[in-house]
């Protein structure tokens, strides 16, 4: 009679031990749900495996054994195509060791002196479970929101899932939603769980017609491995469906990221892969799907040998620092006020690398603060060595990144600097984008207080591209906006534009902040500049950001200047 509930014993499982008590411990536990196999030392196992590969689920595999121990077979194991596909679960009294056997390639394992006999159960069970690409549902593994597997659960079953199936060719795909915390914001985080339960049964049932295996990774993030899918727009569409169906009233943009399964892709490099992919559609409404290419694997290969080569360029003064003139254009002519510092990397295979390409890929993970700081230390030194060479300190404006604000010793770093060069406070103006505000405000506006109330002159940069608030700015510690350089681009060519920046203008003046226009290019749009009140602009009309020797031409032309206007 088959109980109800009760797995068939269809399902046979090696015990391997050289101690027969516990072969009869485990044969108990075992026998009412499976057929069992029996050997006392490594060399038996491995000739019942090889006769009996096809029926075998699950190996118990003690590891201290004679004639052959547990770790050699697993290393036979590993060598047989066959063989490997075969789950093992160790048997051991030593942490260490069972490190060292999953390292070996084990499933699990079992500590001895045996766990209870429910633990052993479940493990086998899980194992079996796992190694034929089935789920198991079990509290801990279950995120209870979207039904799906918790973060954890889901990256370690899905690299199980890879090494006993190979054959399944899974592809993974990332999915979120667009600006989530501003959803949970809205209309209250109740409702943000409902829709992360819609999408984790929509998910459920998008799998169900297909093989895969799908957690909640964190926060609104869902990772599925699945069979390879004709066409994954049509996959988005089903789920973003779904939402509109269940909350018409309330718009929630879903955006998906793909990285289709390849030869020697591990599930982890094939997740990050995804992740990349659709962070490379944030905010992208009109074309939410992004399939991991060939060029994002250039861009990726490229990424890894920049990162491998940071240090080496820091030592190798790779990395060097250009200067661009600002100039105050309410003056005639135009007076050169001060500079910006701007960072370049000539590698010496790759050539000038542009800090568009790897300033946001250091400030990902931090690294940025390595060239920061030596970016400021370098500005800092040239200060000093033109006011020693002309006679007076000309301000450089340095970049400060967002994660330049959680440095603890910023502060300090910077006081540093300033009192190392002999230099005024004013002589070196931190530009702090407006999205590091907006990010983490309070935090962010903190730091920048402090440092303002040092004596920094405090430059809000990429002013516009943000979402300060008028409100927000009239808070905030700054002394100088910087406008974006896409309001400058068609100011010539747009009433428009030239509206807006007439309108920013307005703000600054309302705050009380000087203006700086970036991007300047031509005479036409000087022309509107001045012609609107702006006090000082950056561009290409005066000059490209250049080495310091060149930008000394442009200090002694200023020199030349006012000695001919001051006879
Ligand atoms: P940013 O701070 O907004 O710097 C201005 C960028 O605009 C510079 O690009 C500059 O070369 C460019 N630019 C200036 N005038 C014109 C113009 O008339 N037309 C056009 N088309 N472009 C103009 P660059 O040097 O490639 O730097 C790009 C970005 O990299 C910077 O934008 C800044 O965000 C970042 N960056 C540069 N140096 C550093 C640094 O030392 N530290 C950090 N954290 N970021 C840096
Ligand atoms: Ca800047
Ligand atoms: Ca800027």
């Amino acid at each position: 009679m088959i109980k109800a509930g009760r797995i068939e014993r269809t399902k046979t499982v090696l015990v391997v031990d050289d101690q027969e008590i516990n072969r009869d411990f485990l044969e108990a536990i075992l026998e009412e749900q499976y057929a069992i196999l029996f050997a006392e030392n490594g060399q038996e196992a491995l000739e019942v495996m090889t006769a009996h590969r096809e029926e075998l689920s699950v190996i118990m595999l003690d590891l201290m054994m004679p004639v052959m121990n547990g770790f050699e077979v697993l290393q036979r194991v590993r060598e047989d195509e066959e063989l490997q596909k075969i789950p093992i679960i160790v048997l051991t009294a030593e942490r260490e060791a069972e490190l060292r056997a999953l390292q070996a390639g084990a499933a699990d394992f079992i500590t001895k002196p045996f766990d209870e006999i429910e633990v052993i159960l479940a493990r086998v069970g899980r194992i079996i479970e796992m190694s034929e690409g089935r789920k198991l549902i079990s509290a801990a593994e279950r995120d209870p929101l979207s039904g799906l597997y918790s973060r954890n659960f889901y990256l370690e079953y899905v690299s199980r899932l890879f090494r006993y199936h190979p054959e399944l060719h899974l592809d993974a795909v990332v999915l979120n939603i667009e600006q989530f915390h501003s959803v949970n914001a809205l209309h209250g985080r109740e409702f943000g769980d409902e829709v992360l339960r819609v999408i984790g049964s929509e998910v459920r049932a998008f799998l169900a017609e297909t093989e895969g295996i799908a957690g909640r990774m964190d926060g609104d993030r869902f990772g599925i491995f699945c069979r390879k899918q004709a066409d994954y727009a049509q996959v988005l569409k089903r789920f973003q469906q779904k939402l509109n169906e269940r909350f018409p009233d309330v718009n929630i943009h879903l955006r998906m990221g793909v990285c289709p399964w390849g030869e020697n892709a591990d599930p982890v490099t094939m997740t990050d892969r995804a992740r990349s992919a659709n962070s490379m559609v944030r905010r992208n409404y009109k074309n939410p799907l992004k399939i991991f290419d060939a060029e994002m694997q250039r861009r990726e290969l490229l990424h890894q040998r920049l990162l491998n080569d940071l240090n080496r360029a820091l030592e190798e003064k790779q990395i060097t620092v250009f200067y661009q003139p600002k100039y105050d254009i309410q003056s005639t002519p135009p007076r050169l006020s001060s500079a910006e510092a701007l960072v370049r990397w000539q590698h010496p295979e790759l050539g000038m690398i542009s800090p568009g390409v790897f300033v946001p890929l250091f400030e990902g993970n931090g690294l940025i603060g390595l060239i920061d700081n030596y970016v400021w230390a370098e500005a800092a030194r040239q200060v000093a060595r033109w006011r020693e060479q002309f006679g007076f300190a000309l301000p450089v404006s340095v970049n400060l990144s967002r994660s330049d604000m959680l440095d603890l010793h910023l502060e300090e770093r910077l006081v540093r600097l300033i009192e190392e060069n002999g230099l005024e406070y004013g002589d070196i103006k931190l530009e702090v984008t407006e999205s590091a505000y907006t990010d983490n405000a309070q935090m962010v506006l903190d730091v920048i207080r402090r440092l303002r109330d040092i004596g920094f002159e405090i430059e809000m940069d990429d002013f516009g591209s943000g979402y300060s608030s008028l409100n927000m700015l009239s808070e905030m510690p700054i002394d100088v906006l910087k406008l974006d350089m896409k309001f400058i681009s068609n100011i010539a060519v747009s009433e428009t534009a030239r509206r807006l920046v007439l309108l920013m203008l307005d703000i600054a003046r309302y705050l009380r902040v000087r203006v700086v226009a970036e991007g300047v290019e031509n005479g036409e749009q000087l022309q509107i500049l001045r012609d609107s009140g702006c006090e000082l602009v950056q561009g290409y009309y005066f000059s490209r950001p250049v080495p310091p020797q060149a930008f000394e031409e442009l200090i002694r032309k200023e020199l030349q200047t006012e000695r001919t206007e001051g006879k």
